[in-house]
């Protein structure tokens, strides 16, 4: 993923700011709990971040209506970047912590459109366990639930 650096002071979220007009954006779309606007770092033509308007620095910090919202925008601006810039392929991006690959800290999913050849790769590292490791881990999560 290519890095971006945050140098916004503690308390002063980049995304906040933006989503307060405070900084420029070219702004995509937005409603009562998400905005959409150009990722700077536009990995393809087209890349769209959303984001929540409220300040959260995760999924896991999001309420579920938030989250659902995020799904929503992402979908109505996917089918957007279908009809202005048509590529092959398109790519939903969420990050969560510095280990997950997140850079900013304010909840946010990538729209990204792919094309061949387009130098985005992911390394997937499968590991394929037996069933019982599978059932294990399951079971783990259903008590979690
Ligand atoms: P992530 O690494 O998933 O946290 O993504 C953060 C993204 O925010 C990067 O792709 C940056 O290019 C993008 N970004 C940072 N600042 C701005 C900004 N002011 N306007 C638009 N995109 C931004
Ligand atoms: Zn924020």
């Amino acid at each position: 993923m290519p890095m971006f650096v945050d140098t916004s002071p503690p308390g002063q979220c980049i995304f906040c700011r933006l989503v307060a007009g405070e900084i420029p954006s070219a702004k995509v779309y937005e409603d009562a709990l998400t905005i959409a606007f150009m990722d700077i770092g536009q990995v393809t033509p087209g890349h769209v971040l959303v984001a929540t308007k409220r300040h959260a620095a995760t999924l896991l910090d999001t309420t579920p209506e938030e989250a659902a919202a995020l799904m929503q925008t992402a979908r109505r601006v996917a089918l957007a970047v279908r009809t202005a810039f048509d590529p092959p392929g398109l790519t939903l991006l969420q990050a969560n912590g510095a280990l997950g690959g997140q850079t900013v800290a304010h909840v946010h999913l990538h729209v990204v459109p792919r094309h061949e050849d387009d130098g985005i790769t992911f390394t997937w590292p499968r590991q394929e366990p037996p069933a019982a490791v599978l059932a294990g881990y399951a079971e783990r999560l259903r008590a979690a639930l």
